[in-house]
C-alpha cells in the first residue's frame, strides 16, 4: 500500500469509504495513480469536473487571477463576481444570485430564503418545506433535515422542525401535503444520489401550477444536474418548468469549491441587508474560474453534443443489457446515466477499476455514469468495452 493511504488513514477522520487508490494526476477524462496506472474517469469528481481534469484554459485563468487577486471578502465589489452573476442571470430564469461554497450551503440559503419570504409576507407558522424521499440535499443539519434518506440521517436527531416528505414523482401525495403551513417545496429535477431517477411526465408542470396558486416557493436543487450535465445548462429546461429558487454547486467552477443560489427578483427581495452572508462566497479567484467554465459550457453546440453523447452511451449500455442481462434498467439524460443492476454494484465497480475504469455506484444497485462532459465518443467506446469485459467475468 502506498504511504499516502497509510498516512491518510492514520490522520484523517474515517468518514469516507475510499477506494485504495491514491490519485496524483489528471488530464481530460484520465486520471493516474501514484504507481502510474491510468484510469478512465467516469466519476469526474462526482459530477464536478465537467470540463475535464487539469483543463488548460481554466488552469491559465486560475493562475492569472491568483497572481492578481484571490480574496477580498464581500465588503467590496469585484469584477469576476459581478460578471459571473450577470451571465448566470442572462442564461437562467433568475434575476439575482447569492454565492456560497458548496451544495449544502446553497440549499441552506434556499431554505432560509424560503422561510424569510413567507415570514415577511404571511407572518409566523407558515414555514413547512415539503421534500421527497430518496432525495439528497446536503449534510448540514438543515439540509439533512430536508434529505429523505435514513442512511444519511441516522443518529443525528433531533432534526430541524418543519419538513415533510412525500414519494418522488407522486404528484397527488405532494398536493395532499400542501396546507396553510407550507411555504416551499424542494426537489431535484432529476434525483442524483437517489439513483438517477427522472420525474414522470407532467410532474414538475403540475407542481409548478399548484405552487403558483398557493404562493408556495418551488426550489430546484440542481447541484448535481445543473451546469450542463443533462445537455441543457439546467436540467429543468428539459421539462418546460422554471423554479423560484435554484441551487447550484458541484460543477460550477470545474473543481474549485463554489455554490450559488439563484432566485427571481420578488423572492430575492426577502433577503435584505445582513440576512445572509458568507466569508468566502464568490471570491474573485473562484468566480473568475466559474465565469470561464460557464462561457465554455455555453459555446455553440457544446451542450447539444453532451446530450447526443448521452444518447450514445445509453445505446451502448442497452447493447450490454441485451447481451448479459445484469442490467435491469437504463435511465438518464445527457451525461448523467444510471444503470440499475440486478445485484449490488460493488463487484462491477471493483472489477471495472482493476481494468482501468472508474465508476461510481449509488443507491447500492445503480451504476452511475457522470464523466466529464468533454468525454469523447472513443472514450465512451473504451468504457463500454471495459464494462463488457466485467460483465463477461461476472456472468
Ligand atoms: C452533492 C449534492 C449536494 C451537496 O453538495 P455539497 O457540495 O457536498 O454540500 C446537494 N444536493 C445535491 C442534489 C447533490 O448532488
Amino acid at each position: 500500500m502506498s504511504d499516502t493511504i497509510e498516512m491518510a488513514d492514520k490522520y484523517i477522520f474515517n468518514t469516507y469509504k475510499r477506494y485504495p487508490i491514491a490519485i496524483s494526476k489528471g488530464k481530460g477524462t484520465f486520471l493516474w495513480d501514484e504507481e502510474g496506472r491510468q484510469y478512465l474517469d467516469f466519476i469526474g469528481g462526482i459530477a464536478v469536473c465537467n470540463l475535464g481534469h487539469a483543463n488548460p484554459v481554466l488552469a491559465k485563468v486560475m493562475y492569472e487571477q491568483a497572481l492578481n487577486l484571490v480574496h477580498t471578502s464581500n465588503l467590496f465589489y469585484t469584477r469576476p463576481q459581478a460578471e459571473l452573476a450577470k451571465l448566470l442571470v442572462e442564461n437562467s430564469f433568475g434575476d439575482k444570485v447569492f454565492f456560497c461554497n458548496s451544495g449544502a450551503e446553497a440549499n441552506e440559503a434556499a431554505i432560509k430564503l424560503c422561510r424569510r419570504y413567507s415570514f415577511e409576507k404571511y407572518g409566523k407558522g407558515r414555514h413547512v418545506i415539503i421534500s421527497t424521499y430518496n432525495s439528497f440535499h446536503g449534510r448540514t443539519l438543515a439540509t439533512l433535515s430536508a434529505t429523505g434518506q435514513e442512511k444519511v440521517r441516522y443518529g443525528f436527531e433531533p432534526f430541524l422542525e418543519g419538513f415533510r416528505f412525500v414519494s418522488y414523482g407522486d404528484l397527488n401525495s405532494l398536493l395532499g401535503q400542501m396546507d396553510q403551513s407550507v411555504c416551499g417545496v424542494i426537489l431535484e429535477p432529476i434525483q442524483g444520489e437517489g439513483g438517477v431517477i427522472l420525474p414522470p411526465e407532467n410532474y414538475l408542470k403540475g407542481l409548478r401550477e399548484e405552487c403558483n396558486k398557493r404562493d408556495i416557493i418551488l426550489i430546484f436543487d440542481e447541484v448535481q444536474v445543473g451546469m450542463g450535465r443533462t445537455g441543457r445548462l439546467f436540467a429543468h429546461e428539459h421539462y418546460g418548468v422554471t423554479p423560484d429558487i435554484m441551487t447550484l454547486a458541484k460543477a460550477m467552477a470545474n473543481g474549485l469549491p463554489m455554490g450559488a443560489m439563484i432566485a427571481t427578483e420578488s423572492i430575492a427581495g426577502a433577503f435584505g441587508l445582513g440576512a445572509h452572508a458568507s466569508t468566502f462566497g464568490g471570491t474573485p479567484l473562484v468566480s473568475q474560474v466559474a465565469l470561464h467554465t460557464l462561457k465554455l459550457l455555453l459555446e455553440e453546440d457544446f451542450l447539444s453534443d453532451v446530450y447526443q453523447k448521452g444518447e450514445y452511451l445509453k445505446r451502448g449500455l442497452r447493447e450490454l443489457q441485451a447481451q448479459f442481462g445484469i442490467i435491469k434498467e437504463i435511465r438518464g439524460m445527457g451525461l448523467i446515466v444510471g444503470a440499475e443492476l440486478d445485484r449490488p454494484g460493488e463487484s462491477v465497480v471493483n472489477l471495472a477499476m482493476k481494468k482501468g475504469l472508474l465508476l461510481n455506484c449509488t443507491h447500492d444497485t445503480v451504476l452511475r455514469f457522470v464523466p466529464p462532459l468533454t468525454v469523447t465518443r472513443k472514450e465512451l467506446d473504451t468504457a463500454l468495452e471495459i464494462l463488457k469485459g466485467v460483465f463477461k467475468e461476472l456472468s
